[in-house]
């Protein structure tokens, strides 16, 4: 069987595209929200890879020139404002990811417990919350000038603390993009979970299937002669 290898925004971005909650939305962003931030980015409703299949790392635009430092060695990379090690450091200092001794636990259980604070109006919780939506919706802002989708749907735990999360980004992204048509852009929070990715992988198999038939019938067992 052909075997292709892509990465996780670039298909969560498809299963959007094709299956979820932008489905048909032939201009949008995804974005990953996990410890790090990526991108996958539809165009026409064609992903858009760049010459060297490296478009979309928008988790390392600088943002900030005297902020903190990133994994990747830059200064100020969005990821080191809206990553989920940004959030918990901000929100949760005394469990902030990379503390000498700490276990690291599972994301899902800091985002968990993020939630719960949230929703009985933690103080310090809710403001890093909304100091990470305003950070979401300058970075958002960055992608609609340079690429107007219609909609940036945002996976990973941006989507689960979206209730938190979009009113502070839905606020700054208007403020900044340029051009008022651009503007109708909203941040919209993916419902597909951590599938999100292998869906899309899946419709650019069923898709490559469809284009070019031939590839299946080539891979079927032949007979044995006699
Ligand atoms: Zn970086």
């Amino acid at each position: 069987m052909p075997v292709r290898v892509d990465n996780d925004a670039n298909l969560a971005a498809l299963a959007e595209y094709t299956s979820g909650v932008a489905a048909g939305t032939p201009y949008l962003v995804y974005l990953t929200g996990e410890v790090g931030v990526g991108g996958g980015i539809i165009l026409g409703g064609e992903l858009l890879r760049g010459a060297d299949g490296f478009s979309g790392e928008v988790g390392h635009l600088q943002v900030d020139p005297n902020g903190a430092q990133c994994g990747c060695g830059r200064i100020g990379c969005w990821e080191t404002k809206v990553g989920l090690a940004a959030l918990v450091g901000a929100a949760m200092p005394e469990q902030a990811y990379g503390l000498p001794g700490m276990p690291v636990p599972d994301p899902g259980e800091r985002v968990a417990d993020l939630a719960r604070g949230l929703a009985s109006g933690d103080r310090r919780m809710t403001t890093a919350v909304a100091q990470v939506g305003k950070w979401l919706g300058l970075g958002g802002s960055i992608l609609a000038n340079l690429f107007n989708p219609r909609v940036i749907v945002i996976g990973g735990y941006f989507a689960s603390l979206a209730q938190w999360l979009l009113p502070h980004a839905q606020d700054q992204l208007q403020r900044l993009v340029v051009a008022a048509p651009a503007a109708q852009c909203r941040f919209v929070a993916s419902t597909l979970g951590f599938g999100a990715a292998s869906r899309g992988a899946a419709s650019m198999v069923v898709s490559d299937t469809i284009d070019d038939p031939a590839t299946i019938m080539d891979t079927s067992p032949r007979p044995v002669p006699h």
